[in-house]
């Protein structure tokens, strides 16, 4: 279909196309890039950028300008950086496309976001946590106060396990509420709000509004500065169950990040319960993967890897290890991702650290034995779900 929108100059055309694309193969972002030549416009799916055509330089100057105006940008305006949204209905499905673009040498380039509210239903069991984390997190959850911090690199699933934690929780009896910058996923049942600072709202002060308005849940997009984390830390201890996140690589990171905005330690150490670590790892192709060879299989049967095999080989299944091939199915032998997941608990030692601003004891964390993330995730590659180099790719 692209094609016949190309060879006919239809810009309109190109764009839904490229839309209908993109949901079909489940992308998050669409790129429109100038370059000498014309414009490439790339799809990002599970993580990782792919081409979707090269168009020539007249029809993706079009597709460009259609895309402002679907998204109410100023298509005079092409020095400044612009933001902007529309949403589309597509095979059912509503998107919301925030766009932004940016200008640079050969012209602006553009790239879209896509969200997609039917994502379906949100389990916290269908993650990818092992039985021992789930029943650790549920836990946590039931707690009426405390805080939940889930960290991670960008892109590695924080918002969907945040989101799945909050739907267990929507209930009639609670009021969940949630500030966030943007709203990601609409959910049914809980009052979303997003800051405004253009005229002034900042998350504090939405934070702030927010906890005169009886909540019982609050989920936080992310902790970034002192100020809302300070206030975050006051909810989780007087009657609030907390959720949040952190751009951080390991659980302990998150600690020493909220030693450096310089918040109430005392308050951090009584109400911090949990620290979920986590990772999204491609999924291997079902229709394409092809089992290792028994030279690769040996290279991979060290002392860890059998210990990863008593851990995990009883719930996770021990299938053939493989590798990924690429068909047309799937993009080079992956389709879809799976998470992989390190839990903490705080334990009474680690509060008493915590509180006086010490470095949790490493060893006491790394006790927590199956569930360190590698472990998680090589267990992944022995039941044949992911591959090993995806595993070195994310988590090494
Ligand atoms: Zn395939």
């Amino acid at each position: 279909m692209l094609d016949v929108y190309i060879r006919t100059q239809d810009a309109p055309g190109v764009v839904n196309a490229c839309l209908l694309l993109a949901a079909n193969s489940k992308a998050s972002d669409l790129h429109i890039e100038p370059q000498s030549q014309g414009w490439q416009i790339r799809q990002r799916v599970d993580g990782l950028l792919h081409p979707v055509v090269f168009l020539p330089q007249v029809l993706g100057n079009a597709v460009l300008v259609r895309v402002k105006l679907l998204a109410q940008l100023d298509i005079g305006e092409q020095r400044k950086p612009q933001d902007g949204s529309f949403q589309t209905t597509i095979n059912q499905n509503q998107l919301d496309i925030r766009c932004s673009t940016l200008p640079g040498h050969l012209g602006e380039k553009l790239v879209m976001r896509i969200q997609n509210r039917n994502i379906g239903s949100l389990q916290l069991s269908q993650l990818g946590m092992s039985q021992q984390q789930l029943s650790v997190l549920h836990q946590c959850l039931e707690a009426p106060q405390g805080m939940l911090l889930v960290t991670g690199p960008t892109g590695a699933g924080k918002s969907i396990t945040l989101y799945a934690a909050l739907q267990s929780l929507l209930q009639p009896q609670r009021n969940v509420m949630s500030v966030e910058d943007p709203v990601e996923l609409v959910m049914a049942g809980m009052h979303q709000v997003a800051p405004a600072p253009h005229i002034g709202v900042t998350f504090a002060q939405v934070l702030r509004a927010l906890l005169r308005q009886d909540p019982d849940v609050i989920m936080l997009g992310e902790l970034r500065d002192a100020e809302s984390a300070d206030m975050a830390i006051k909810a989780a201890q007087t009657g609030h169950l907390l959720l949040s996140s952190m751009h951080t690589n390991t659980a302990l990171e998150a600690i020493t990040r909220c030693y450096g905005l310089g918040i109430d330690l005392q308050g951090l150490s009584y109400c911090l319960q949990l620290v979920v670590n986590q990772r999204l790892l491609r999924r291997l192709c079902e229709d394409c993967k092809k089992p290792l060879s028994s030279t690769q299989l040996k290279q991979l049967h060290t002392p860890q890897w059998r210990q990863v095999e008593a851990d995990y080989g009883a719930e996770f299944g021990i299938s053939a290890p493989s590798q990924a091939v690429g068909c047309s199915r799937c993009y080079g032998g992956y389709k879809g991702r799976i998470g992989v997941f390190e839990l903490w608990s705080i334990d009474d030692h680690q509060r008493q650290q915590i509180a006086q601003g010490l470095q949790p004891d490493k060893s006491e964390h790394q006790h927590l034995g199956t569930q360190n993330i590698y472990h998680q995730g090589l267990a992944r590659v022995l039941a044949g779900q992911t591959g090993i180099d995806e595993l070195k790719r994310v988590l090494v």
